[in-house]
């Protein structure tokens, strides 16, 4: 098959031949100045990512998982601490929370935005609590304290922040947003009655620029954003090895810092984001009209408070094998996230979680399967992946039964 045939899964040159003059005067810049570490390429970038957030600060940092980490830190999140979070997500979430020697455990999922479930998580916090002196609740796992719970923006879709807000209020945790996936997402507050941006209800929030992600660097990248400026404060001693003021380190830290070059880049793209976003809506919605009515797929459900940017387009079919073969021959490429729930994976085997503790996390990892999004898909590719996707899914719901009524 001839390379012009294939659908990639995302395009990664497209947007970059487009900018390329702009993104060359970045290094030209860099060059010129010598300026590779902070300077005004990481501060404008951070001044800008903050404004798009709608959060009052932005910290630029190495990497999304270093954004994760830095937050949950920086909140106060420690040694013994259990953090609450889904298991459908990337082992970047939990190992933040392991590597701020807290404890990871996991609720289950909404069966239809795949994003933390409010009931479960309710569950999860009642089933142990106690009040402490001050008549505060709180709840524990094992003896020990909850102390945050991290909703991922699974896809480019934030979770249902009103209720999960509220748990946190409850039960005094903190909420860091798993952002991850989602720059430019948004959601309706039933409470504030007004639309909201991924990065501004939690405490603070991680953001990563992965090259595939909405808003990619040239390489690693991350960010926090929060509204709170000693959080803002603590994450810039924490990215640049605990010291305010050079060699004076009033606190250990880490390598964590933003390239300037990365910086410069990103704020070229980030002028491109909503208009991005907005193509990957528009093209979601195309493929929700193509595949209509096809009942051996689940397309992605949007509630209604609900503004998703789409990082992934993610459908369910219960032949997930024989849809990604088909599509594998056709020359379309095709992913799953996640095939294994962390709760199942290896690494975690000491957090004694058994298959059927989550249930959906657990049924939904075996049905999902993401297809090609990105901005610049065309509506030629879109159409000739529902294409493919119905030549399997069409003989794979003739079940036998249904056989034998049509041919009555
Ligand atoms: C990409 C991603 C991360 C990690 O970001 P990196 O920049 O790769 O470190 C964390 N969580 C989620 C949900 C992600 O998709």
């Amino acid at each position: 098959m001839s390379e012009a045939n294939q659908i990639p899964f995302l395009d990664l040159i497209t947007p970059h031949v487009e900018l390329e003059q702009e993104l060359t005067e970045v290094f030209r810049r860099a060059l010129r100045t010598a300026g590779f570490i902070g300077g005004p390429m990481v501060e404008n970038f951070e001044t800008s990512f903050a404004e798009f957030c709608a959060a009052k600060h932005a910290v630029a940092v190495s990497s999304g998982t270093d954004a994760l980490r830095f937050a949950l830190m920086a909140c106060g999140v420690g040694p013994g601490d259990v953090v609450v979070t889904v298991p459908n997500t990337f082992i970047a979430t939990t190992e933040a929370i392991s590597q701020s020697r807290a404890i990871p455990e996991f609720v289950d999922v909404d069966e239809r935005t795949y994003n933390m479930s409010a009931q479960m998580l309710e569950r999860f916090l009642e089933k142990q609590c106690v009040r402490n002196s001050a008549g505060k609740l709180i709840s524990l796992r094992n003896g020990r304290p909850v102390a945050a719970v991290i909703p991922v923006h699974l896809y480019g879709q934030m979770a249902d922040m009103d209720p999960i807000l509220e748990l946190a209020d409850r039960f005094g945790l903190i909420v860091v947003e798993d952002a991850c996936q989602a720059h430019g997402a948004q959601y309706f507050s039933r409470k504030s009655e007004r639309w909201h941006t991924a990065g501004s209800m939690g405490r603070a929030a991680a953001f990563s620029f992965y090259p595939g992600k909405n808003l990619g660097a040239c390489g690693e990248a991350g960010a926090v954003t929060t509204n709170d400026p000693a959080i803002a404060a603590k994450i810039r001693m924490l990215r640049d090895h605990g010291q305010a003021h050079k060699y004076y380190h009033d606190i250990e830290g880490y390598n964590g810092r933003l390239d300037s070059i990365q910086a410069g880049l990103l704020h070229v793209k980030l002028a491109h984001l909503a208009g991005w976003n907005q193509l990957r809506r528009e093209r979601a919605a195309d493929y929700n009209r193509l595949l209509a009515g096809n009942e051996a797929v689940v397309c992605p459900y949007e509630p209604s408070w609900s503004r998703a940017v789409y990082h992934l387009y993610v459908i369910r079919t219960q032949d997930r094998d024989g849809l990604m073969k088909q599509l594998k021959e056709a020359g379309i490429a095709t992913g799953i996230h996640y095939p294994v729930p962390l709760h199942m994976q290896k690494a975690y085997a000491s957090l004694h979680y058994g298959a059927t503790d989550l249930p959906v996390a657990s049924r939904v990892a075996a049905e999902i399967v993401s297809i090609p999004m990105f901005p610049q898909i065309t509506t030629q590719q879109q159409a000739k992946v529902v294409e493919h996707i119905r030549a399997v899914t069409s003989t794979a719901t003739q079940s036998p039964n249904v056989l034998a009524e049509q041919s009555v």
